[in-house]
C-alpha cells in the first residue's frame, strides 16, 4: 500500500484526462460528472496532479483505514 493518494477537489469538469493518464486504471469519471480514486489502486505517483487541467487533484497523505 502506498504512502500517498490522489485526492479530487471539488469543480471536476469530468474531461476524463486523469482516467486516461492514471498508469494503475485507478481513477474513473463516474456517472459523466466527477472522477473517483479507487484507494485499493492508487500508489500516488502523481500523474493525474500533474496533468488534470482543472488543477483540481492533490496528493495527500493516506490515512491509516484507506
Ligand atoms: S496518483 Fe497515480 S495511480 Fe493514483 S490516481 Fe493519480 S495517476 Fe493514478
Ligand atoms: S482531469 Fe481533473 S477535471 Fe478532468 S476528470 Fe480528472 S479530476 Fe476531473
Amino acid at each position: 500500500m502506498s504512502k500517498y493518494i490522489a485526492v479530487v477537489g471539488k469543480r471536476c469538469v469530468a474531461c476524463g484526462v486523469c482516467m486516461n493518464v492514471c498508469p494503475k486504471h485507478a481513477i474513473k469519471v463516474e456517472n459523466g460528472i466527477k472522477a473517483v480514486v479507487d484507494k485499493s489502486l492508487c500508489i500516488g505517483c502523481g500523474i493525474c496532479v500533474k496533468m488534470c487541467p482543472a488543477g483540481i487533484i492533490d496528493k495527500a497523505e493516506r490515512r491509516n483505514h484507506e
